[in-house]
């Protein structure tokens, strides 16, 4: 028989696949009077999800633990991990429940539906703010191209919740091709149980990189095959947070995905003003995850799968050599991502100069506080034929940018290569989720106004687009913003 939700089939779940070591049955616990907090039509669409299922209540009840179809088994996963650089044991989905897989095999996951046989001390519970937070950064991240979880909806009840102070609890309904982790290879590992090991491996290797069976490198060895595929995945997508100035906050190995997407959003920022040393989470009190740190970090973390994978690829040397590349790969994609950003064509092509001319302008943006979106918002205007001075004014020292900007003309000029602003109004965002932004539409959510959260689904959905209604939505954080401060507490 098949399980449906709502007459959408709902297939069995990886970790249920894969078997018992791999997750426990767990049933939620049920959230009272549920209501929706907001809901992402474009992506229920894309997954073939219709309207009158959004809106059912059957779905509501089962995304906030109330109703679970008839033969549906949810699954709380197991994994560990090394947080904050240090072995941490085993953690797993403290509270997040994988609902079952769609009929492309795109996971259904809850988060916050309660305790798990993995919660620790938890209460198994997400807080109304988090969960818009998640839900309206996964989006801007998607729609900025960056790879990331999804998330459908988030969904509310006044049950209340006690983090520093009391508030009430949400569920973020994220979906994803796969939820697992390097953390899952890691808890493997670490136990020893290597056929297990095997089993996640292949199953990885099997459904989403099929390209690592049959490669000539590494000695045929799938396992290396692997660990270098993932780091290449990595690698571009952490280049693409660093471009467009994405802290994620908690890189811990368990927050990293397999599938090299942005996973768990806690206390992530994008940058205002650009300071490479900036520490987005307010519990990082040594800047281990700081916005400069983060490709180190997922070579360190990429390091710890390396030494989870090991038993399989049984060779040290082989190990070490499959970590290499991203050492170049990520400098690669990086410099491709800033070349795109300053409009060169055939962004893929280094050149000389080009290296200088990115760490010239950044030193200059640290050095006079610059904010990192408007500025490359309004260069790709000035490329567009705006006089720029609308560049010129947001530094303090304009004779050190006005000689940045001849260095650049030349290096165009050198490479004939006209400056591409239609490329660039493509790269550079006008809209990214500011931790002030999300804060407004935290506080209004929290009066039952759930307005300002559909606005900015709107904007950072299309992120590249003028939505000329919505400039203030564009424009330099007030000062307070500065004072915000996030936690892991969620
Ligand atoms: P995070 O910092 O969100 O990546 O979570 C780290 C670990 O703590 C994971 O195993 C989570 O499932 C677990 N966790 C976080 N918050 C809670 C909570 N409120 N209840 C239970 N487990 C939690
Ligand atoms: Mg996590």
């Amino acid at each position: 028989m098949t399980i449906q939700l709502h007459g959408v089939p709902l297939h069995p779940t990886q970790f249920s696949v894969l078997g018992d070591a791999f997750q426990t049955r767990v049933v939620p616990q049920a959230l009272p009077a549920p209501y929706w907090v907001c809901r992402n039509a474009s992506l229920a669409r894309e997954l073939g999800l219709s309207d009158e299922w959004m809106r059912s209540h059957e779905v509501l009840e089962t995304l906030t633990g109330s109703h679970v179809p008839v033969g549906l088994q949810p699954t709380a996963s197991v994994y560990s991990g090394h947080q904050f650089g240090q072995w941490a044991g085993q953690l797993g989905d403290g509270r997040a429940l994988s609902l079952g897989a769609l009929e492309n095999g795109v996971e259904l996951q809850l988060k916050g539906t309660g305790r798990t046989p993995y919660s620790r001390g938890g209460d198994g519970r997400a807080v109304l703010r988090s969960s818009i937070r998640e839900f309206l950064c996964s989006e801007a991240m998607h729609g900025l191209g960056i790879a990331t979880t999804r998330a459908l909806c988030v969904t509310g009840s006044d049950a209340p919740i006690y983090r520093e102070t009391l508030e009430s609890a949400a569920v973020v309904t994220r979906t994803s091709p796969s939820f697992i982790r390097f953390g899952h290879f890691e808890h493997f590992s670490h136990n020893n149980m290597h056929a297990e090991l095997k089993q996640l491996a292949d199953f990885v290797i099997d459904n989403f990189y099929s390209e690592c069976r049959d490669s000539a490198n590494y000695a045929g060895n799938p396992y290396a095959a692997l660990l270098d595929a993932v780091s290449q995945r990595t690698a571009k997508m952490v280049a693409k947070w660093q471009a467009v100035g994405f802290c994620h906050g908690v890189m811990n190995t368990d927050n990293m995905s397999i599938l090299g997407l942005t996973l768990d959003y806690g206390p992530f920022q994008f940058l205002d003003a650009f300071n490479p040393a900036h520490i987005c989470n307010h519990t990082d009190s040594l800047g281990r995850y700081a916005y400069n740190k983060q490709p180190n970090v997922a070579y360190w973390n990429l390091f710890c799968l390396g030494q989870a994978l090991l038993p399989l690829i049984e060779d040290q040397e082989l190990a070490l050599a499959a970590l290499e590349p991203y050492k170049t790969a990520f400098p690669a994609a990086l410099m491709t991502q800033m070349r795109k950003k300053l409009g060169f064509a055939d962004p893929e092509k280094a050149f000389e100069g080009d290296r200088q001319l990115v760490e010239t302008i950044q030193n200059l943006l640290a050095q006079d506080k610059v904010d990192y979106t408007l500025f490359w918002r309004n260069l790709s205007h000035v490329a567009a034929g705006k006089p720029v001075d609308s560049v010129r004014d947001m530094f303090i020292d304009r004779a050190a940018f006005d000689a940045w900007m001849l260095q650049y003309s030349e290096l165009l000029r050198q490479q004939i290569r006209r400056p591409q602003p239609n490329l660039m109004l493509k790269i550079n965002p006008k809209y990214v989720l500011r931790n002030y932004l999300g804060e407004q539409a935290i506080a209004k959510a929290k009066l039952k106004d759930f307005s300002e959260v559909e606005t900015l689904l709107k904007l950072v959905q299309a992120p590249f687009d003028e939505h000329p209604d919505s400039e203030r939505y564009a424009g330099l954080p007030p000062d307070w913003a500065a004072d915000i401060e996030i936690s892991c507490s969620s």
